[in-house]
Formats: structure tokens, C-alpha cells, sequence
């Protein structure tokens, strides 16, 4: 049986400089040396882009890379995270690393950032054996479209219903997009070929436990769990003590309840989630705390400005206030 009690404590430097790594590195391990969160985010300023400093690394791919690479190994599996720099929201992609393949979970809202991810997993020299999406967010899909080219053998997976979201709001999504961002937007919308199914499977000797959940962050969300290596990837069910979350649909009430039922699984103290880096399973509490507050202040503000403001001012210490505007437009556009 693989174990692993420490999680996410081995971390790559990989193109980093050394206060931007050091900066990354209190923030994956803060969890586990029960600092207060406030501490955390005194810890973890945006991170800086292409930060001056020769980063020390013996990763010949790493020359130059914007994005962070975390990994973690488990015995003979490994999990590489891809954390993109606050441009592109701080996405990450998860690259599970098995003998023989690698399986992709989610691609980035910037191409350059996809192109980022595709190189660092050609570099590992094993076939990708499928890219799995988590959610219809145009920030985990965008990207999708560079990896699919770069890996055109590898099928594209998500829950029973994502394809149909895509097909229905992918294009209005990216002409939303396409003003911010130009050419480093998706040009079109990679739709899902393959429906995963819930439960367990094994891919690449690798046991996965797929859930699916429904009216949390988003209408409909893939949890996957590792049960032995005892990690949950959550995405975009959990955020970090040390960010906002994005709060784009109605959903609170029920986005609680599925924290709920995450919290009811036990033993998986280390979680993956779909911006910043890993966390302790404290973060479901915190992640609980801020979508309570968020749906008290939803219920009193009649507009999406003071929606914004006053959820900003409940939560002064968490990074990415931009990530609160950017909700709240949504928020309340959905609303009329
Ligand atoms: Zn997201």
C-alpha cells in the first residue's frame, strides 16, 4: 500500500527565482505548520512574473517558464501541479504521473500557459493517456485547445453534461474573454469527446475514485480522489485560506453542503484545488467561512458593487480582490 502522510512537501524549484519559490513554498506548507491564515497571506503576496534571479535548477525545460511546478511523489506515482502566474487566475493543471503515462486534469485559461504545461509534460517522456476536464469554467478549458494539438492521440474526458455546457456557452465565454486577453485566449471552444463515469477506475495502475457534484462553484464539478495516496483533488470546490473564491452562480446553500460531504471524507489531508497551490483539509472550513459570509452579503446587496465591496472588506486578508469583481459581475448579471 502507497502512503504518504507529508503531501505536497517535496517541491520543485523548477523555474522559479528564489524569493518567488520561497514565497510558493510557504504557501503549500503553511497548512501543515499550523500557521493562522492571516500569517499565510502576509506570506504570500501576488506572486510576481519573470522576477529578475537565475533560478537554480537542473530542469532543462524550466528555463524561462512563467508558470510554478509543484510535485509530490507517492511511490511510483507522481503529481505535478502547474500553477499559472495571477494573470492567468492562478489555474492549476494536475499531471499525475503513473509508469507508463500521464493523465492531465484541467488546461488553463492562457495558451501561452498550455504551452507551458505541454512542454513540461513532453519533457517527462511518457504518453499522455488522457486530459480530463473538470469543470465547463473557461479558465480550466481554454487552454485545452494547445494541449489537445500537442497531444492529439490523448482523448478528452469530463462528467455527462460538461460537453453540452461547452457547446452551449463555450463561444460567448471566449468573445467575453477575448477583449482582456487577445490572441492568448482560446480561438475556439475544445469540446469533451469521452464522458467520464463516476466511481472507481484504475488508469495506469493508478486508483481513482470519480465524484460528481452539482450547484456548487459551478453547476456541475468532477471531484477526483486518490484513496491511496489519500489525495483529493477537489478543483474549484475548495479554495485556499489565502485567496478569495470566485462566487460566479447562486449556488451557496448548496456549495456548503457539498463542503459538507467532502469534510465527510476522511483521511485525505492533502487537497489539490483548482487555483493556488495545495492545502490542508483545514481549507474546507475556511473555504465553508467565506461562502457563508459570501451568501449573507449576496442576500443583503442589491447590486453587484456592493456585493463586491462588502465582501472584500469581510475577508481584507485574502489575495486576488479582482477574482471578487470579477464574480460579482456574473453574479448578478445571472440574477436579471
Ligand atoms: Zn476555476
Amino acid at each position: 500500500m502507497l502512503s504518504s502522510t507529508s503531501g505536497f512537501q517535496r517541491l520543485s524549484q523548477a523555474a522559479l527565482s528564489r524569493s518567488r519559490f520561497l514565497r510558493l513554498a510557504a504557501s503549500a506548507l503553511l497548512p501543515f505548520v499550523g500557521l493562522r491564515p492571516s500569517a499565510a497571506a502576509g506570506l504570500n503576496p501576488e506572486l510576481a512574473q519573470n522576477e529578475g534571479g537565475a533560478p537554480e535548477t537542473k530542469d532543462p525545460v524550466a528555463s524561462g517558464r512563467m508558470g510554478a511546478i509543484l510535485v509530490s511523489q507517492f511511490g511510483p506515482v507522481k503529481i505535478h501541479s502547474y500553477l499559472s502566474p495571477a494573470d492567468g487566475f492562478h489555474v492549476n493543471t494536475q499531471m499525475i504521473e503513473g509508469p507508463t503515462a500521464v493523465v492531465i486534469f484541467d488546461g488553463q485559461l492562457l495558451l501561452p500557459y498550455a504551452g507551458e504545461v505541454a512542454s513540461y509534460v513532453q519533457a517527462l517522456g511518457k504518453p499522455v493517456d488522457r486530459i480530463i476536464l473538470s469543470h465547463a469554467h473557461t479558465d480550466h478549458w481554454s487552454g485545452l485547445q494547445v494541449l489537445t494539438e500537442r497531444f492529439p492521440d490523448a482523448r478528452v474526458f469530463a462528467l455527462h453534461g460538461v460537453a453540452d455546457q461547452l457547446r452551449a456557452r463555450g463561444q460567448a465565454r471566449l468573445d467575453i474573454f477575448r477583449p482582456i486577453y487577445g490572441d492568448r485566449i482560446a480561438t475556439k471552444v475544445t469540446i469533451p469527446t469521452e464522458t467520464i463515469t463516476e466511481g472507481l477506475q484504475q488508469i495506469d495502475g493508478i486508483t481513482y475514485d470519480f465524484k460528481r457534484f452539482v450547484d456548487a462553484e459551478s453547476d456541475l464539478q468532477l471531484a477526483a480522489l486518490l484513496p491511496e495516496q489519500k489525495v483529493l483533488m477537489a478543483f474549484d470546490l475548495v479554495f485556499s485560506p489565502n485567496e478569495h473564491a470566485f462566487t460566479v452562480v447562486d449556488h451557496f446553500d448548496h456549495w456548503m453542503i457539498v463542503l459538507e460531504q467532502l469534510k465527510a471524507l476522511q483521511d485525505y489531508n492533502t487537497i489539490t484545488i483548482g487555483h493556488d497551490t495545495p492545502v490542508h483539509r483545514s481549507a474546507i472550513d475556511s473555504t465553508i467561512t467565506y461562502v457563508k459570509r459570501a451568501r449573507e452579503i449576496h442576500a443583503a446587496s442589491a447590486d453587484a458593487k456592493t456585493y463586491s465591496e462588502s465582501l472584500k472588506a469581510a475577508f481584507p486578508d485574502r489575495q486576488q480582490a479582482g477574482w471578487v469583481d470579477f464574480s460579482a459581475k456574473l453574479l448578478y448579471a445571472a440574477r436579471r
